[in-house]
């Protein structure tokens, strides 16, 4: 399977090559040359799967240059009970007698839905690396999540040495504990002052000087690596296939979403022919998603703009992996995207009104809503009360949604909520909205108060590389 960049440019080379290369030379993200087809047979046959090897079965049409037995190890090597701590690896629990369910990703190293991708690539990087004899030093940034789960990916991988961007005083105390406490020759925290965007503004300048990145050996994992996606795909089939109905009934989805990586994979799933019926995009008060999907225009935001809120890993004023959606919309047309985004840097933003394009939008089956601290304090309540489930505050955003959706209209379509997160990385929203503390894996005991390993930096390029390049 060949790669190519959603602006048009030249070929990218196989899924290896994508992996280890973060942004396109033109500017682009990675997306296969065509997205292979499932039938209602093949996934009647992968019913019985266990999670690794239906990853396998999912993932191995586009991974061409990685040898079939090669490729099974990582995935077993991955998807492990004593890394995921369930038997089930993404376990799918029904809420009460609704047709309304939890899909859990966050039971993994960080307690996020990233190291279902994460740790997949930590283990397909350090293969790639050694049949390569590569080093790389991935850059990356973060707005809470992603960080602590590269890192916990990457601790002890050989070949690999992160450089990871938070910005300065916004994730939790938890999950600045989770990465600050972190102790490895290999892993570099970087509080950087600014907000997420401002990060990732940086990672972006730093992966557009060719020269730099070549020299550097510089590697990204955030949400913009195409085998994130790839293998956050996998656990739209899991609990697709998890539920007891025929398979073609359609199930929705709802998705808190920030870069629009997560929902991004359901939709990659959808159009290899998973049933899926709506796909949810549920944001904050940071809702440049739900403003798109509500009006057509994709506007934005300059991180100034971007509020401060209770759900801090969907603090974006732009989507990263959203430039694969319009792709996808634009009929896999380079030149159209590469407009697009040209108008995006002029005008701050992509009007679709009055296009086809728009039109395109509207028959792909989203449907956005935004939640507010009020409201994702009220459904921790509720789903606390009706459910006996504690959620995170990001999860409850979506359950909002998705509960909001499901009042609107009649549907007898299942929904599954997608849980990004535990709530014990968010403890204090937690307490707020039910008045206790949400139980911490005994793993976690007491983190706060290991030895912080962090540098603060100014929000400046020649910093970071000046950092960096004292590092390599
Ligand atoms: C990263 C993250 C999100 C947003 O996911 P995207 O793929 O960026 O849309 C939502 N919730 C939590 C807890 C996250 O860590």
């Amino acid at each position: 399977m060949n790669y190519v960049s959603t602006r048009g440019g030249a070929s990218l080379g196989q899924f290896c090559d994508v992996l280890l290369s973060g942004l396109a030379p033109d500017g682009g993200l990675a997306m296969p040359e065509r997205i292979v087809q499932i039938s209602h047979e093949d996934l009647a046959h992968w019913r019985t799967l266990s999670y690794a090897d239906l990853a396998y079965e999912v993932m191995r049409p586009y991974i061409s240059d990685i040898p079939a037995e090669d490729l099974r190890a990582i995935v077993h090597k991955t998807y492990r009970e004593d890394v995921f701590h369930s038997a089930d690896i993404a376990p799918l629990t029904r809420l009460g007698e609704d047709e309304l369910y939890l899909l859990e990703l966050s039971n993994g190293p960080s307690l996020a839905f990233k190291d279902m991708a994460m740790q997949f690539l930590g283990h397909a990087f350090e293969y790639v690396l050694e049949q390569r004899k590569q080093t790389i030093n991935i850059l990356g940034a973060t707005s809470g999540d992603t960080g602590s789960a590269a890192e916990y990916a990457m601790i002890g991988k050989d070949n690999v040495r992160v450089f990871m961007l938070s910005p300065h005083g916004r994730m939790s105390a938890f999950q600045q504990a989770q990465m600050f406490s972190i102790d490895e020759a290999n892993i570099h925290n970087i509080a950087l002052r600014g907000v997420f965007d401002d990060c990732q503004d940086l990672v972006k300048a730093v992966n557009a000087d060719a020269a730099f990145k070549r020299e550097h050996h510089i590697g990204a994992v955030n949400s913009i690596n195409w085998a994130r996606v790839l293998a956050q795909a996998v656990y739209y089939f899991k609990a697709y296939l998890a539920l007891d109905i025929a398979i073609g009934e359609p199930v929705d989805v709802c998705v808190p979403s920030g870069n629009f990586g997560n929902i991004f994979a359901g939709y990659l799933a959808k159009q290899m022919g998973l049933p899926l019926g709506k796909l949810l995009v549920a944001t904050n008060e940071n809702d440049v998603l739900h403003e798109f999907f509500t009006h057509g225009v994709y506007r934005i935001r300059p991180s100034a703009d971007v509020a401060k809120t209770s759900s801090p890993s969907m603090d974006i004023g732009k989507a990263s992996n959203f430039e694969r959606y319009l792709y996808l919309i634009s009929g896999n047309n380079g030149a159209q995207v590469a407009q697009w985004w040209q108008a995006l840097e002029r005008q701050g933003e992509i009007d679709l009104r009055g296009t086809p394009f728009w039109q395109a939008v509207q028959t792909s089956d989203f449907a956005s809503g935004r939640s507010t601290h009020a409201q994702r304090l009220t459904t921790i309540r509720e789903t606390y009360a009706r459910y006996d489930r504690l959620i995170d505050p990001h999860t409850a955003d979506g359950v909002f949604v998705a509960q909001q959706h499901r009042a609107n209209i009649i549907t007898t379509h299942p929904m599954i909520c997608l849980e990004t997160a535990l709530p014990v990385k968010f403890t204090d929203t937690v307490i707020e909205a039910v008045g206790e503390a949400p139980p911490r894996p005994a793993r976690f005991a007491n983190i706060e108060d290991a030895p912080r390993h962090v540098d603060v930096l100014d929000n400046d390029l020649d910093a970071l590389k000046a950092y960096i390049k004292q590092r390599v």
